[in-house]
């Protein structure tokens, strides 16, 4: 277990909430933390926990950078944050990891006095039902998928209704920056352009030392 993982919380209300964003974090980019931010203020969450993918399923075909580079990335864009914390359970634990057993580790971990909320894109909630044991999980844990401003969420409303009425609850929270994605950045650095402003400069300056993107 990592200790880490289940330090000393505060209360304010009685109702203890935990956030939990799970990603690839290919790099980790300020929609990633702008959206647990809004988020957490939101719902009053203790603290957010950035979980890294190991090998995530549905990419499998797909080139993912080295697990730790991508964790030591997200532990750099989190360590400004004091309700920030970026967890290596998923990187540790051997073959495909599922979502559910990383709501099930923090279910165990932290007990049931804590109500857990699995922070997504409002892309991936579309997909939740397609993910292992959806129905399982989405009884363990309410979902907060971010949308962007002014964006009409009446097709995701549809999309989840079935999940809404039958197991579990939706949250959306609006935020500025969905527009940026891990692809782009990989992009813009195979191609010379700018990613400044769309991630921390700490990330940034692992991504250059390290040589990361740059097509070999
Ligand atoms: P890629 O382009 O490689 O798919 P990504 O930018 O989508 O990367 P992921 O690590 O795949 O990043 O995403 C982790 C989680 O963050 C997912 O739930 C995804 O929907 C969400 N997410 C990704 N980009 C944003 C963004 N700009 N704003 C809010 N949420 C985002
Ligand atoms: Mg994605």
């Amino acid at each position: 277990m990592d200790t880490k993982d289940n330090e000393n919380l505060g209360s304010k209300d009685g109702i203890r909430r935990l956030g939990i964003m799970g990603g690839t974090f290919d790099p980790i980019h300020y929609g990633h933390l702008v959206t647990a931010e809004v988020a957490r203020h939101k719902y009053n969450l203790e603290k957010v926990i950035f979980v890294t993918a190991g090998n995530p399923p549905h990419k499998k075909d797909k080139y993912v950078t080295d697990a730790i580079h991508r964790h030591y990335m997200t532990v750099l864009a989190t360590i400004t944050n004091r309700y920030f914390q970026a967890s290596s359970v998923e990187i540790n634990r051997k073959g495909c990891t599922h979502t559910i057993d990383t709501i099930k580790y923090f279910r165990k971990l932290y007990g049931n006095k804590y109500k857990l909320y699995f922070i997504t894109g409002a892309d991936a909630v579309m997909e939740i039902l397609a993910w292992k044991d959806a129905e399982e999980l989405v009884k363990l844990c309410d979902f907060i998928a971010a949308t962007r401003p002014g964006y009409h969420i009446s097709a995701i409303n549809d999309a989840i209704e079935n999940i809404r009425d039958n197991y579990g609850k939706v949250h959306f929270v609006e935020v500025p920056s969905l527009a940026i994605s891990s692809t782009d950045i990989r992009n813009r650095v195979r191609t010379g352009q700018p990613i400044k402003y769309l991630l921390p400069e700490s990330v940034e300056s692992y991504i250059r030392k390290f040589d990361l993107y740059t097509e070999k």
